[in-house]
């Protein structure tokens, strides 16, 4: 199995390149943020516990997320890999995810990195909140603390990952069709 991490500041676009990515290369997407939304959407017990933290931008508990990755790999077969969207997203989740994968004798592939500046992010955000109406997108407090939150915790994956040997990164300024094509001149090679 391959494991890829998309990986890149909040509006980078990681949700829209997916898509394309998971059918061109036979990929499984796993969007931490998706399945958070769908267990709020739900009103489950784990959904009441992260609406807060995600509508003040914060973070969810390692283990919450952990969980959900492991499950998802657990119980989807038939597929080339998987692409992950949004985690790891601390080192801790990054140090499990390695854990997760040695006990079957496998690792990450890559990392592909899609990288804007951070006033772009807010660009992207806002006009995202016109089309989807996400409640993290609504409130520009709430955008603030999760930018801050990406180079507080999330940023220093890119450290890790390079140590690894693992991390590649492109220019997400762009078309979508621009920045699809450098993400699929990256992907070809693994
Ligand atoms: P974006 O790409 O805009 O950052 P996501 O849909 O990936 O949005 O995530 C939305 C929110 O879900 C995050 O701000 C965070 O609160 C929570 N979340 C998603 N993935 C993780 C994760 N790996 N660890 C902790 N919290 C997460």
């Amino acid at each position: 199995m391959k494991y890829f991490i998309l990986f890149g500041p909040p509006g980078a676009g990681k949700g829209t390149q997916a898509s394309s990515m998971v059918e061109k290369y036979n990929l499984h997407h796993i969007s931490t943020g998706e399945l958070l939304r769908k267990e709020i959407a739900a009103g489950s017990e784990l959904g009441l516990k992260a609406k807060s933290l995600i509508d003040a931008g914060s973070l969810v508990p390692d283990e919450i997320v952990e969980g959900m990755i492991e499950s998802e790999f657990r119980s989807v077969k038939n597929v080339a890999g998987f692409l992950l969207d949004g985690f790891p997203r601390t080192t801790a989740q990054a140090e499990a995810l390695d854990k997760m994968l040695a006990k079957t004798g496998e690792e990450v592939t890559a990392v592909v990195s899609i990288m804007i500046p951070d006033e772009m992010i807010k660009e992207r955000i806002r006009h995202r909140a016109s089309i989807e109406g996400r409640a993290d997108d609504a409130k520009e407090e709430t955008i603030n603390n999760r930018i801050k939150t990406y180079h507080d915790k999330t940023e220093p994956l890119v450290g890790f990952y390079r140590n690894a040997g693992k991390y590649n990164e492109i220019d997400g300024v762009g078309t979508i069709d621009e920045v699809r094509s450098k993400i699929c001149g990256l992907m070809d090679k693994f």
